[in-house]
Parts: structure tokens; C-alpha cells; sequence
């Protein structure tokens, strides 16, 4: 048996990231993690509940569609 594919997550963090840290904060889930530089979501967290996406005051966390 091989490893299971990651699954897509329900949201992605863009390159408009300013890097303030309020999606982290406020993630319930603690889904988001800093990866270098940048944030990744962890997909086997993420709910979808979308709470990052309200708060991030630049819109730099997109929902994934065909979900
Ligand atoms: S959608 Fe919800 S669970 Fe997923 S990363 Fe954003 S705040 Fe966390
Ligand atoms: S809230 Fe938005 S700008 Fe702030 S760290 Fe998260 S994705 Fe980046």
C-alpha cells in the first residue's frame, strides 16, 4: 500500500500574503502553518470553516472552487 495522495485543501494562502499573522491566530484548527517564508495549510486540519479567509484584511487566502 502507498501512501494516501494529499487532498487539496479547502483554502490556499496567495502570494498577497502580507505575513501579519492573523489567519494563524485565528485559524480554530491550527490548519495554518509557516513553511519558510510562506504559510501552508494543512490540508487533514482545514474544516473549510473559512474564519481566515474573513479575517485576512488583504484577501490573500483563496477558496479552492469544485468543492
Ligand atoms: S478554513 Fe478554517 S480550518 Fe481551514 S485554515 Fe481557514 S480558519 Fe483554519
Ligand atoms: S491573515 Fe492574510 S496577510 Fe495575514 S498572514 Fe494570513 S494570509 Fe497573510
Amino acid at each position: 500500500m502507498g501512501l494516501t495522495p494529499a487532498e487539496p485543501a479547502p483554502v490556499t494562502v496567495t502570494g498577497r500574503c502580507q505575513g501579519c499573522g492573523a489567519c494563524l491566530l485565528t485559524c480554530p484548527h491550527h490548519a495554518i502553518r509557516p513553511h519558510g517564508l510562506a504559510l501552508r495549510i494543512r490540508a487533514e486540519l482545514c474544516t473549510g470553516c473559512l474564519e481566515c479567509v474573513e479575517v485576512c484584511p488583504v484577501d490573500a487566502i483563496d477558496v479552492a472552487t469544485g468543492r
